[in-house]
């Protein structure tokens, strides 16, 4: 395991692996066998926005979305991103890099991104390769933030009002400027 680039999945504001999941509490290291997701969003090199959530809560809040918005999901990450190509990298190395070199779903560099948001799934300290972890650039975070009905969209702004310390839109700074990216 590469532990250097391992890190882009640490908290930024700690530099370590992130202990709690946001929407319960749960310690991440009591249940070695709950995944969890950790997302984080950048402008450039900047962390402007980080969580780590637990299986379950993630699970329960997908429930909450509605169909329509479910399917627009699922139907965005089956067609626009290159699964089979990106399996090709669990083959070839073990390694975070390749993962997230390009947006997923259309390949802009993420070096050449002026906003991208990281998504990873791990299991303690370990990462869960395939589909994640990936990157999204801000443009594409915008159309699958578009695909999503406004009761969809009041349940995720509900997340991060509850969660966060400012309400959406008013100090975040983020690639959909005021919610953070869907993984
Ligand atoms: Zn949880
Ligand atoms: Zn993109």
């Amino acid at each position: 395991m590469d532990s250097e680039s391992h890190s882009y999945f640490n908290s930024s504001e700690t530099g370590k692996p992130f202990e709690d999941c946001i929407s319960c509490g749960l310690s991440l290291k009591e249940d070695p066998g709950l995944p969890y997701l950790v997302a984080k969003s950048f402008r450039g090199d900047e962390c402007i926005f980080e969580y780590a959530i637990c299986e379950h809560c993630r699970a329960n809040m997908a429930q909450e979305f509605s169909d329509e918005s479910q399917q627009a999901l699922t139907g965005f990450f089956t067609q626009r991103i290159e699964h089979e190509k990106r399996s090709q990298l669990f083959s070839s190395c073990h390694l975070i890099d390749p993962w997230i070199q390009k947006c997923a779903a259309c390949d802009t560099p993420r070096r050449e991104t002026t906003t991208h948001s990281l998504g990873g799934i791990l299991l303690g300290e370990a990462m869960v390769y395939d589909p994640y972890p990936l990157c999204l650039c801000g443009t594409c975070e915008e159309e699958i933030q578009s695909l999503l009905s406004h009761q969809t969209l009041g349940i995720w702004d509900d997340f991060v009002q509850t969660n966060f310390d400012c309400p959406p839109g008013q100090q975040l700074d983020l690639p959909t400027r005021d919610r953070p990216a869907l993984f």
